[in-house]
């Protein structure tokens, strides 16, 4: 048995931001992780050729400035998202792709330079090693009166004078045990609050030479037709290294991993020519197999449903125990800027 005066539930942004928050503030925290590494939906791949390859978070704009003033915080640098040149769109199977120019003007989307891991990354740092246990899965949260009992699945106990839970709601409430039992209506909404990209399939095809860019393309693709619906350019800031990345249909969860990629090589093939065939390494990631991210609704509950609902500003089990995952935030929910608006919402309210 550990005892600590602060525990965190999870090390993704949130946890992690949580923990940042908490340290600077000078207080004792735990954080307690159930994957063998942190980071959660913020996971990035290193080719052969050293691309950094985003299969979680990438993206965020001006309308997060929660998450912008924090980069600037932590001194993280970042750039906005290759569009120019031909970009294309695959309306119909039967006709060629339109072919349309990404304005200059329209408001840019960024990345952060050296992947999106770099945050999580720093803040690990901070934070220390030894303050984030991993491979540590907390199934049962207990009320012990002055302190909160956690079990994780080898059965081992940690106590806590407060918890906070940052593992989206869905999944906290199906896979943790509450005693007692928490109210009804939170249990409710949890089990109604969607989890942000959680049945979403990302990929992403490193190249040796941006080959699309040599032939004026931005890289950017829309399609009602392929396996690929969405996909933008994801070469390094410094150009240092080249893919494309993007989303798949969701429905191709069904199919092999062999037959997804031999269907993205397709549709490359057919809107860039034969050099996209030459590519170095091929990656994907579907989330809803992850689950320690995704867990099945009993409803239809449809994208952001629930995400930042009042109550889970509330606190339980006599003020001990916290949710703070970017689905409950105030403001920005589902996203890496609520991620750190719920880390400082709950930092700023424990003593
Ligand atoms: C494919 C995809 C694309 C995205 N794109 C963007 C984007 O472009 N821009 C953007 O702003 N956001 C994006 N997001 C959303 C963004 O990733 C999230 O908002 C953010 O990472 C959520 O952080 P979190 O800490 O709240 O939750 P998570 O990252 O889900 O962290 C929860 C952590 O809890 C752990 N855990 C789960 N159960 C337990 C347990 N029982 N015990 C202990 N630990 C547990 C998990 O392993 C995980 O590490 C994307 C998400 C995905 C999946």
């Amino acid at each position: 048995m550990s005892r600590s005066s602060i525990i965190v539930i999870g090390a993704g942004l949130s946890g992690l931001a949580t923990a940042y928050f908490l340290k600077k503030k000078r207080m004792n925290v735990l954080v307690l992780e159930a994957n063998t590494k942190i980071g959660g939906r913020i996971q990035t791949i290193i080719g052969n050729n050293s691309a950094t390859m985003e299969m979680g978070a990438t993206w965020f704009g001006r309308q997060h400035p929660n998450l912008l003033a924090f980069l600037k915080e932590i001194e993280l640098d970042y750039f906005r998202q290759h569009t120019q040149g031909i970009s294309l769109f695959e309306t119909m199977s039967f006709v060629p792709p339109q072919k349309f120019e990404i304005p200059d003007s329209d408001e840019p989307s960024y990345r952060l330079a050296g992947g999106t891991s770099k945050l999580i990354e720093k803040l690990a740092n901070y934070i220390g090693l030894e303050y984030i246990k991993l491979d540590t899965r907390i199934v049962e949260i207990t009320d012990k009166g002055s302190e909160v009992a956690l079990k994780d699945d080898k059965g081992y106990l940690y106590l806590a004078s407060q918890v906070v839970i940052t593992v989206p709601p869905n999944l906290a409430i199906n896979t943790i045990a509450y005693v007692p039992a928490l109210p009804k209506a939170l249990t409710e909404l949890a089990l109604s609050t969607h989890t942000w990209m959680g049945e979403s399939i990302k990929f992403a095809v490193e190249y040796a030479s941006p080959f699309w860019k040599q032939k004026q393309y931005s890289g950017a693709l829309f399609s009602h037709v392929g396996i690929i619906t969405e996909m933008y350019d994801h070469s390094a800031y410094d150009n240092s290294s080249f893919a494309l990345m993007g989303f798949l249909n969701g429905s191709t969860n069904v199919l092999t991993k062999q037959a997804r990629q031999d269907k993205v090589i397709k549709q490359l093939v057919q809107c860039y020519g034969a050099e996209a065939e030459n590519f170095v390494t091929y990656h994907e990631k579907v989330w809803r197999e992850d689950i320690l991210t995704f867990c099945p609704y009993n409803d239809l509950v449809m994208a952001h449903q629930n995400n930042g609902d009042a109550l889970y500003q509330n606190s339980f089990i006599n003020s001990k125990l916290h949710f703070a995952g970017s689905e409950t935030a105030t403001e920005n929910p589902g996203y890496m800027d609520g991620a750190i608006v719920a880390a400082q919402t709950i930092s700023s309210k424990l003593k």
